[in-house]
């Protein structure tokens, strides 16, 4: 049913936050810098701005909270605005990538990390904000690592502007030493024990494990709701079904259990279905990537079931790029997601591994994604801003040298950095796009091959994942569906089509609905288009269309990726230009089964093999053409990659 506004504040002042509220308003008053640490659900994110608004320290500027999730901007943002009374993008808002939920009337904003570094970049000084909470910190993210320099030395230029870190675990000490030794503000926790239970031998499937874990919670423990961590989407969507037909098996007779997912591409309505309790006499469980983790408490949950994985983005060197692999979780990531079940009442946490692994394999903690990714774009950005020694900037935890030049080399090679390693005018361009280096270049290199229309499209359509769906009763159809979109030269114009198609049938429902595709995804990549095309207008590029003549966007898309070139190989699949590891073309492409000679893959995904995903077919004298930098161009048949020491 639906909550009252004074069951809602009865809520807040529950909060282990509350009882703080003076000193906390105290301390910040008196100090520039502060660290925040306190257990997950106490209330620092949600609260600690309203206190700040409440107290009048957005009058001279917005009360900025930073996020390194989307879901977690939004959720929080709709949360506080609930409490507040207020309609969303009023006194309370959000700005992620691609969506900004924020007015004139906005006194409390929430965003994600990214979006106050590309802020910054804009504004150094941060004219806009009273104070920015630096939130989640723990979770040492690219941008918030990158906002930790920048904003020390905006915080110097700016006494007036308040600065608050949080921090869910035990790295404050750390934060304040960086911090100039700034004082650290603790929020007693108010836990339960949880009783912590590991696998005697290591599970060979951890899935079905989870799945057999959760059903035996469900019939024999008593009340209590389940958190189950599993590492993205496909597989939370997979446990769902598996766990939906278990249920159904099982007839009326048990116990109603509510399933209910969480990952970030979830839509919003579903978001706020996972905060709803569970009906008299049912259970829900919430399976979730590791947002779950610290971003998003959910109360109510007494068990855990933590089969010890995350996915997480890592420079691969064997593809020359980064990708996401499914790794260990650290044990302080286990020791917050055992947490997550002493919230309510005494828990229990199944951890699907053995206590030996626990202490023997696992890092103690998580290596920052600045230590573990490509740093290309924040590269591009800390050149954009001026600051061209990167080897000193003010790192809390320095990227390995070897990582930075890599990057520099990459930033070279698309020609956004001169001789000198000094940012070119399409290196600036590039940076003013909130987009990745090779996807901005790609765009930009579009309005002069006069095919941006096209490319602009194509962009928009890589930024979202899953378009097409395969029902597993109806596979067959779907793919002969999907067949009919296919273009012979590659699925980068595949996608083009299908974009343009339901454009022609004036965006309809049914029709993404008779083609299997995925009407919501459709929707966001329009959407993103839209965001998009604000900035080529902002920026005086030109929308222009090629017409049917695909070769300029092909050209176009080799400028942005030519690093992602693979060679057909005499004897079987493909091997990749840089690195010469074997890649082999996704089942789904368009190209499967044609083998190209040249091809440009988007991403490479690991299943079985290495496979490529998004391919389009090209030539290798476009290849010499777009980056003369990169490649020998000797001969455009036997194109090589360039040796580093000729620079
Ligand atoms: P912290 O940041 O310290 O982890 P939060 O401020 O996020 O704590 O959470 C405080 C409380 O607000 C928690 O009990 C949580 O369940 C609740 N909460 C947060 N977001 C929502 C939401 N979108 N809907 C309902 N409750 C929420
Ligand atoms: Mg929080």
């Amino acid at each position: 049913g639906r909550v009252t506004s004074l069951s809602i504040q009865e809520q807040r002042r529950e909060l282990p936050i509350f009882k703080l509220r003076q000193s906390l308003i105290k301390a910040v008053t008196e100090n520039q810098v502060m660290i925040v640490v306190g257990d997950t659900g106490s209330g620092k994110t949600t609260q600690m701005t309203q206190y700040l608004y409440e107290e009048g320290l957005s009058r001279q500027g917005r009360i900025g909270c930073t996020q390194p999730r989307r879901v977690a901007a939004m959720s929080v943002a709709k949360r506080v605005a609930e409490e507040m009374g207020v309609r969303m993008g009023q006194e309370v808002g959000y700005t992620i990538r691609f969506e900004d939920c924020t007015s004139p009337e906005t006194s409390i904003k929430y965003m994600t990390d990214g979006i106050l570094q590309r802020e910054i970049l804009l504004d150094p000084m941060l004219e806009n904000y009273s104070v920015i909470i630096l939130d989640e910190a723990h979770e040492r993210t690219i941008a918030t690592d990158v906002l930790f320099g920048l904003l020390k030395k905006t915080v110097r230029n700016r006494p007036d502007l308040k600065l608050i870190v949080t921090s869910a675990t035990l790295d404050a000490e750390k934060f304040s030493q960086y911090f100039f030794n700034c004082p650290i503000f603790t929020i007693p926790g108010r836990t339960f024990p949880v009783d912590v239970m590991y696998t005697k031998d290591p599970e060979t499937d951890y899935l079905d494990a989870a799945l057999v874990t959760v059903m035996q919670i469900h019939l024999f423990e008593p009340a209590g709701d389940i958190l189950l961590f599993l590492t993205g989407q496909e597989e939370i969507d997979t446990a769902c079904e598996i766990l939906f037909e278990r249920m159904k098996a099982l007839g009326p007779m048990v116990p109603e259990l509510i399933i209910l997912p969480v990952y970030s591409a979830l839509p919003s309505d579903m978001q706020s279905k996972i905060f709803e309790p569970a009906p008299p006499g049912g259970r829900k469980i919430v399976i979730s990537t590791n947002i779950a983790e610290t971003s998003v408490t959910i109360d109510g949950i007494y068990y855990v079931v933590d089969p010890g994985f995350v996915k997480q983005s890592a420079y691969d060197p064997k593809l020359g790029m980064d990708s996401l692999v499914v790794t260990p979780i650290s044990q302080a990531q286990a020791q917050q997601r055992a947490g997550r079940a002493g919230r309510t009442g005494p828990g229990k946490c199944y951890r699907l591994y053995t206590e030996a692994a626990f202490r023997n394999e696992m890092l103690p903690n998580t290596i920052p994604e600045i230590q573990r990714t490509n740093l290309a774009n924040t590269v591009l950005t800390l050149k954009a801003m001026g600051i061209n020694d990167l080897l000193h900037f003010d790192f809390m935890d320095p990227p390995p040298v070897q990582t930075m030049l890599t990057a520099l080399e990459q930033l070279y090679s698309l020609n956004a950095l001169d001789d000198d390693g000094l940012l070119t005018r399409l290196g600036r361009r590039m940076a003013e796009l909130p987009l990745d280096p090779a996807l901005a270049k790609m765009l930009l290199i579009s309005v002069d091959l006069r095919c941006s229309e096209e490319i602009l499209t194509i962009v928009s359509m890589l930024s979202i994942p899953n378009i097409f769906y395969r029902p597993k009763e109806k596979q067959a159809l779907a793919d002969s569906r999907k067949a009919k979109f296919h273009q012979p030269e590659g699925d980068h114009l595949t996608l083009l089509t299908v974009f343009n198609s339901w454009k022609q049938n004036n965006y309809s429902n049914p029709w993404c609905f008779d083609h299997f595709i995925q009407a919501r995804s459709l929707r966001r990549a329009q959407d993103i288009r839209k965001q998009l095309l604000g900035f080529m207008d902002r920026y005086n590029h030109d929308m222009v269309s090629c017409g049917k003549n695909y070769t300029q966007v092909r050209r176009a898309i080799c400028a942005g990726f030519f690093t992602h070139t693979a060679k057909k190989d005499p004897t079987e699949g493909y091997k990749t230009l840089v690195e010469g590891t074997p890649v082999y073309i996704h089942p789904s492409s368009a190209l499967f089964n044609k083998s190209p000679e040249w091809l440009i893959y988007h991403e490479l995904v690991l299943t079985t093999k290495e496979y490529m995903r998004e391919v389009t077919a090209v030539e290798p004298k476009w290849l010499v053409e777009v980056a003369p930098r990169f490649f020998r161009v000797a001969d455009a048949n036997k194109i090589s990659r360039r040796k580093r020491q000729e620079r």
